[in-house]
C-alpha cells in the first residue's frame, strides 16, 4: 500500500472581518469548514467546486500560507503546524504551489533560468557551478528548450509560462504540488498538454498532486478521487469513477451535468442551480446548499447533514441520499 503523504483533519480557516474606528472583529467569513483530506504518494486528489467555495484556502492553508483557525495538517506523519520556522524551511522543497497565473509569481526582470535555478541554490539543491546543467535538465523535461533559459517571462506565451512554474516547483524535487487551477487561463489545446505534462511527470517521478479546479471535465481526466467543496465545507467525496458514474450530492449532480457532452444524443439533463454561492461569512443554517437545492426538505433549513460513508469510499453530506 502506497504510504500517507498528506492528511488534512478537520481544518477550519476563518478570516476576521474588521470594522469601525478600533478595527474590531465584527464576524469572520469562514472559508474553510471541517476539510479532511488523506493524499497517498504518486495520486492526485481533484478539489472542485464553484470560485468562492474555498478550495484555493485549503491549499494555501496546508501549505502554512495562511494560518489555521484549527485543524491538523500532517506531511509524512509530520505535523505542519508544529514545526518550527528552519525546520518548515526543510520541508518547502517537498511540498510545492503552482499557480492560475505563474506570470504574477515570475519576476519579469529576472531570466527564466535564474528563476528556475535560484530556489535550488537556495536549498542547497545545486552549486553555482552546475545549476545551469540542472535547469536545463528540468527544463527539457518540462518541455522548454535550452535556448530558452536566458530568455525573460514576456517573451514565454501562456502555456510555456506554466511549464516555467511546473519547472521550478519540478526544480526542488518536490513529493506533492499543489495545483490551484493551473489551466484555466490556458486556451483547450494547450490545457491539453499541461494536463498530459502532468501525468507524465507523475509516471516519472512518482509526484502526489492535489488538483485544484473549478472544471470537472479535467478534474474526470487527471485525478484518482475527487471531493467536492460548496461554501467552505466538503459536500461529497468518493474515487473518480464512483462519483462520476454514481454522483449522490445535488450539487455534484448540477456540476456533472453541466459538463458538455461530445456526442449531443447523450446530452445529461442539465440542472441550473438558482442564485449565487452565498457569502460566507453568513452561510446558511443547515444545509449550505439548501438556499440553491431543487430537493431540499424542511430538515435540511435546520440540521447540518452528517459526512456518511455509503461504501465504495464514496462519503456524502445530504439528508435524502
Ligand atoms: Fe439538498 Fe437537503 Fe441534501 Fe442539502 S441536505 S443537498 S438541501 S437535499
Amino acid at each position: 500500500m502506497s504510504e500517507v503523504l498528506l492528511e488534512v483533519t478537520n481544518l477550519k480557516k476563518y478570516f476576521p472581518i474588521k470594522a469601525g474606528l478600533l478595527n474590531r472583529t465584527v464576524g469572520h467569513v469562514k472559508a474553510v469548514e471541517d476539510i479532511s483530506i488523506t493524499i497517498k504518494a504518486g495520486e492526485t486528489f481533484g478539489l472542485v467546486g464553484e470560485s468562492g467555495s474555498g478550495k484555493s484556502t485549503v491549499g494555501r492553508t496546508i501549505l502554512r500560507l495562511h494560518d489555521k483557525t484549527d485543524g491538523v495538517v500532517k506531511f509524512k506523519g509530520i505535523d505542519l503546524y508544529k514545526v518550527n520556522k528552519e525546520e518548515l524551511r526543510n520541508l518547502r522543497p517537498k511540498m510545492q504551489l503552482i499557480f492560475q497565473d505563474p506570470y504574477s509569481s515570475l519576476n519579469p526582470r529576472v531570466r527564466v533560468g535564474d528563476a528556475i535555478g535560484e530556489a535550488m541554490i537556495d536549498h542547497g539543491l545545486a552549486t553555482k557551478e552546475n545549476v545551469r546543467d540542472l535547469v536545463l535538465e528540468v527544463m527539457e523535461l518540462c518541455g522548454l528548450s535550452a535556448y530558452q533559459i536566458d530568455r525573460f517571462p514576456h517573451e514565454f506565451s501562456g502555456g510555456q509560462r506554466q511549464r516555467i512554474g511546473i519547472a521550478r516547483a519540478l526544480a526542488l524535487n518536490p513529493d506533492l504540488i499543489i495545483a490551484d487551477e493551473p489551466v484555466s487561463a490556458l486556451d483547450v489545446s494547450i490545457q491539453a498538454q499541461i494536463i498530459n505534462l502532468f501525468q507524465k511527470l507523475q509516471k516519472q517521478r512518482g509526484l502526489a498532486y492535489l488538483f485544484i479546479s473549478h472544471d470537472l471535465s479535467v478534474v474526470e481526466h487527471l485525478c484518482t478521487r475527487v471531493g467536492v467543496m460548496y461554501l467552505g465545507s466538503m459536500m461529497e467525496t468518493a474515487p473518480r469513477d464512483e462519483l462520476f458514474n454514481n454522483p449522490l450530492h445535488p450539487y455534484t449532480k448540477a456540476l456533472i451535468s453541466a459538463i458538455p457532452v461530445p456526442v449531443p444524443k447523450l446530452k445529461r439533463e442539465r440542472i441550473v442551480l438558482k442564485g449565487d454561492i452565498p457569502s460566507p461569512s453568513n452561510p446558511p443554517s443547515g444545509c449550505k446548499f439548501h438556499t440553491r437545492c431543487p430537493f431540499a426538505v424542511d430538515i435540511c433549513k435546520s440540521q447540518k447533514p452528517e459526512f456518511r460513508h455509503m461504501g465504495n469510499e464514496h462519503y456524502v453530506a445530504c439528508h435524502i441520499v
